[in-house]
This record gives C-alpha cells, sequence and structure tokens, in this order.
C-alpha cells in the first residue's frame, strides 16, 4: 500500500502540475495569437496578388490530389508566385498548377479552397484562442476544462469559418489575367513563378 502511494503520489503532483502549467501556457499562447494573427491575416487579405497565387497553389493541390488521393503536400503564396513543399515530381507540380489555372478560368472557382488550408487553421485556433480568453474573462479563471471547452468549440466553428475565409479573405479568384512563367525545382520543394498583368483603369 505504501509502495503504492510512493508511485502514485508524484504520479498525482505531475498531474496537477499539469493541469496548472498547461492552462497557463495555453494562456499565453491565446493571447499571442491573438496579437499577431490578425496582423498576418490582414498582409494577405489586403494583397490581391498573394490572394490570387495562394489560390493558386490551393488548386495545384487539388489538381494533384484529385488523381493522387490524399498527398502530404503544403505550400504558400508570396507576390512572386508560389511555393509547394513535399516531396514530388517537380513537373508534376508544375503541370498540376497549369491544369489548375486553366479550370479555375474556365470556372471552377471552388479549387480554391483546400481543406488543410494553413491560414483555415489559423482561423481555428484564433477562434479557439479568442473563446479562451472570453472564458477567462467571464470565469475569472484559466483551467484544463475551460481549454478544452475552447478548443473544441474553436475547431468546431473553424472547420465552417475556415472555408468562408479562404473564399472571402484569403484567395481570390479572379485569375484571368494570371499566367504561369515557369518553375524552379529545389530540395523537396517547387517553387513556380506567376505573372500578373496590372488589371487596366480606363478613365473617360
Ligand atoms: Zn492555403
Amino acid at each position: 500500500m505504501i509502495i503504492l502511494l510512493f508511485f502514485l503520489l508524484p504520479l498525482l503532483f505531475y498531474a496537477l502540475l499539469l493541469m496548472w502549467l498547461v492552462p497557463l501556457g495555453y494562456t499565453v499562447q491565446s493571447f499571442m495569437t491573438l496579437l499577431t494573427m490578425p496582423g498576418q491575416f490582414f498582409k494577405i487579405a489586403t494583397n490581391r496578388t498573394i490572394r490570387r497565387n495562394h489560390a493558386l497553389e490551393h488548386a495545384t493541390v487539388n489538381v494533384i490530389e484529385e488523381r493522387y488521393g490524399l498527398t502530404h503536400l503544403a505550400g504558400y503564396a508570396t507576390e512572386e508566385g508560389f511555393v509547394i513543399r513535399g516531396i514530388a515530381d517537380p513537373e508534376m507540380i508544375y503541370n498540376a498548377s497549369k491544369i489548375g489555372l486553366s479550370r479555375m478560368q474556365n470556372g471552377e472557382k471552388n479549387l480554391a479552397i483546400h481543406q488543410r488550408c494553413g491560414t483555415s487553421l489559423a482561423a481555428s485556433n484564433f477562434l479557439a484562442s479568442l473563446l479562451f480568453v472570453i472564458l477567462l474573462f467571464s470565469t475569472k479563471q484559466a483551467n484544463i476544462w475551460s481549454m478544452f471547452l475552447a478548443l473544441i468549440l474553436g475547431s468546431f466553428t473553424g472547420s465552417f469559418v475556415g472555408p468562408l475565409t479562404q473564399k472571402y479573405i484569403t484567395t481570390a479568384t479572379d485569375l484571368d489575367k494570371v499566367e504561369i512563367m515557369g518553375y524552379t525545382p529545389e530540395l523537396r520543394q517547387v517553387t513556380i513563378y506567376t505573372k500578373q498583368s496590372e488589371f487596366e483603369y480606363v478613365i473617360e
């Protein structure tokens, strides 16, 4: 019995410590998310060039996954184009990007939405953080239950909000004047370059 207690007490202590430390860490992380996320979102949301490249990045991965099933490819968009990371044939990725572009130009706007998009996950994290901070202020204490509640509610609402965030904030589907210029294969990633002609406004 005493031996059992000898083993159980440190475990109990550790569990209690964890129950206190984890919410503390989560509180700090939540505040950080709330502080940094809007800025990153704003940067993508206000840059239509990046939004178009982001849509094309998703279309590329969607075209590949239609053919080969789920992949571990990930990517991000820049003003010059986009990068696809993962182990795959660079030329196959390049060809998929051209197919993705022409399909989107022909009206398949839904190719711009990708289930595992980083900005979707960020939106869901942001919601969880926001909920947690609200719970924190309304109950005046950070505990493991409010953390779980925020995480569950955050990921639940995030699954709806994520695709909407992509559709209205982080991608743009007006790709009529977008061209794919070429690609550079690098170590476990490919950079695909795009050119976006300036839209001409005629002032009468
Ligand atoms: Zn994305």
